[in-house]
C-alpha cells in the first residue's frame, strides 16, 4: 500500500481557557490525491503549491468546536483546530486530475517537491519526476497512456492505446 498511498493522522489541538489539550486520531490510509475545480481556484492551478501545502504539517483547519463534549454538554469553549499530518511519501505518486472541465486547468511541472523549503530534503534530491500520463474514459472502459523510459535508460517516450495496434506499445 505504501508504494502508492500515503497514510496520515489527524492531530486536534485546543487552547482551552486553562490548559492546552490535544487528541490524536487513528492513523489511516489516505484516499488518492484528487484535484478538482475548487482546489484549482484555491491554488490558481499551481500544482507545486498544492502539493507542498498538502505535505506541510503546520497547516491548521479550524474545528466548529472543541471535542470535549459529553451528552451534548460542552466542557471547553476553546478554539480548536486540526492538522492532517502525512506520515510517508509513496514511491509512486498518483494524482487524479479530475474531469476536464472549465476551471480545472493545472500547470504540470516536470518535478514536484514535497518539501520545497527544507534544505536537507533539497540537498538529498527528495522530489518526484513526471514519468507518465494516463487518460481514462470511464464510460468507454478505455484508457490511453504515455510514459517515459526508466531512469538511467536512454530517454524514450512510449504510447499505449489498448484499442489500437492490438494493445502493443509504440515508441
Ligand atoms: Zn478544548
Amino acid at each position: 500500500m505504501s508504494y502508492f498511498r500515503t497514510c496520515s493522522v489527524i492531530l486536534e489541538c485546543c487552547a482551552g481557557f486553562d490548559y492546552d489539550h490535544f487528541q490524536l486520531a487513528r492513523i489511516k490510509w489516505r484516499n488518492e490525491f484528487q484535484l478538482n475545480p475548487g482546489l484549482c481556484e484555491r491554488y490558481q492551478g499551481n500544482l507545486r503549491q498544492w502539493f507542498a501545502d498538502l505535505m506541510r504539517p503546520a497547516k491548521a483547519e479550524p474545528l466548529a468546536a472543541c471535542w470535549q463534549v459529553f451528552d451534548g454538554q460542552k466542557f471547553c469553549d476553546g478554539n480548536a483546530v486540526q492538522h492532517e499530518v502525512v506520515l510517508n511519501l509513496p514511491i509512486t505518486l498518483i494524482i487524479e486530475m479530475g474531469d476536464i472541465s472549465p476551471g480545472n486547468n493545472w500547470e504540470i511541472t516536470k518535478t514536484l517537491s514535497p518539501y520545497p523549503n527544507n534544505s536537507t530534503a533539497t540537498a538529498h534530491g527528495v522530489k518526484y519526476s513526471v514519468v507518465g500520463h494516463i487518460y481514462l474514459s470511464p464510460g468507454g472502459h478505455h484508457f490511453i497512456a504515455r510514459y517515459f523510459s526508466a531512469p538511467g535508460a536512454k530517454p524514450e517516450i512510449f504510447d499505449h492505446d489498448g484499442g489500437k495496434r492490438e494493445g502493443h506499445v509504440i515508441l
